[in-house]
């Protein structure tokens, strides 16, 4: 295969708001707005953006629990979008979720082994036999004895279900695998060591991941590449290293300048944007960011800004950051990369 392993083509959900009496127009929430991207093999695409932002929505999208509004979601080179039922069956086996809260997306009444092995049986019979050497197999993979198998969810920790819960997403031996704040319900010591074995997995299968957290120091952790998410639009794409080293979108700038620093040493900027994250319903024209942006200009009231690719290959996408044509950039004032706040 060719290209990219993921591509995803302006991608957008709207949600109508039914049921709102003699109401003359429904209301929509704009939940993912235009949304771009591609996910290589091997590599982990981070999203990451404030609470309501649309990272969830993107994730079921992607894993086809909600039906777009518009786009398309290409996996391997197929349109999972286009295709029949029986079709995105097959094509879903290679694209597995794990979720955030370990507790409530494993059934309680079922043992280890027959959780993790589940998304097989759904697929083929097993013999007892056979199930009992995939479960051991998958509990190996995560760092788990194969004597836990007989043991229900509740016998277990936190991080030993966040385990069960990665097993049971390798079961399918997937291409991608799409955790939507997997670690964020986790003591920060047992975030460290899912991370780490999800980065051990993807080194042995060049298993793509789709990390999706609102934990900047998760992202930076664990991405090769991050997506800013702001009111449902990706505002800013970059490698990781250089979107943590020099943000390009003021947001971006924003939420790492709000991280807290471990380092006691480094200033912190305390009050870093203000205001709220306006309502995904009516979303504010042109730019959804302006009313919280130091850098707001009249233009950015009106247009959208599109995510342009810069010179060092990072999107942005701000008016006044990564100005469409060169004639626009030359007009603007605003030297890249200038910081924004503190
Ligand atoms: P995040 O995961 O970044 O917190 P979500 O994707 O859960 O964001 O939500 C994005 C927006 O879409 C929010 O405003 C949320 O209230 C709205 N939303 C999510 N699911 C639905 C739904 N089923 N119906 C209506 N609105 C929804
Ligand atoms: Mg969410």
């Amino acid at each position: 295969m060719s290209g990219p392993l993921l591509k995803v083509e302006n991608l957008t959900k709207h949600y109508s708001l039914r049921g709102r009496f003699l109401e003359k127009s429904v209301p929509m929430v704009r939940a993912v707005e235009d949304v771009s991207f591609s996910v290589d093999a091997g590599e982990t695409l981070c999203i990451v953006g404030e609470s309501g932002c649309g990272k969830s929505t993107l994730a079921r999208l992607l894993v086809q629990i909600v039906k777009p509004t518009r786009g398309r979601i290409v996996l391997a080179g197929t349109d999972m979008t286009a295709v029949d039922a029986n079709a995105l069956r097959i094509l879903r086996r290679s694209m597995q979720m794990v979720f955030q809260d370990p507790y409530s997306s494993l059934n309680p009444r079922l043992t280890a082994e027959r959780i993790i092995t589940e998304p097989v049986e759904n697929f083929q019979r097993l013999s007892g036999q056979q199930r009992r050497t995939l479960a051991a197999d998958l509990l190996r993979k995560v760092g788990m004895s194969p004597e836990m198998m007989s043991r229900p969810p509740s016998e277990f920790s936190g991080g030993q279900r966040q385990r069960l819960g990665i097993a049971r997403a390798l079961a399918l031996e997937p291409s991608l695998i799409i955790a939507d704040e997997a670690v964020s319900a986790l003591d920060v010591s047992v975030q460290a060591q899912i991370l780490n074995l999800l980065a051990d997995l993807q080194q042995q299968t060049k298993i793509a991941l789709v990390f999706i957290s609102h934990d900047l120091r998760v992202v930076e952790y664990i991405g090769h590449r991050v997506a800013v998410m702001y009111l449902g639009r990706i505002v800013e794409l970059a490698k990781c290293e250089s979107l943590f080293a020099r943000p390009g979108h003021p947001y971006t700038e924003a939420l790492i300048a709000a991280v807290p620093v471990p380092d006691p040493t480094r200033v912190r900027v305390e009050v870093v944007v203000e205001g709220e994250v306006p309502s995904p319903i009516t979303p504010p024209s042109g730019c959804a960011f302006h009313p919280r942006c130091p850098l707001a200009a009249e233009r950015c009231r009106i247009e959208v800004p599109a995510l342009v690719t810069m010179a060092d290959g990072r999107a942005v996408a701000c008016h006044v950051r990564a100005p469409l044509g060169p004639a626009d950039r030359a007009a603007s004032n605003v030297p890249f990369p200038a910081s924004t706040y503190g």
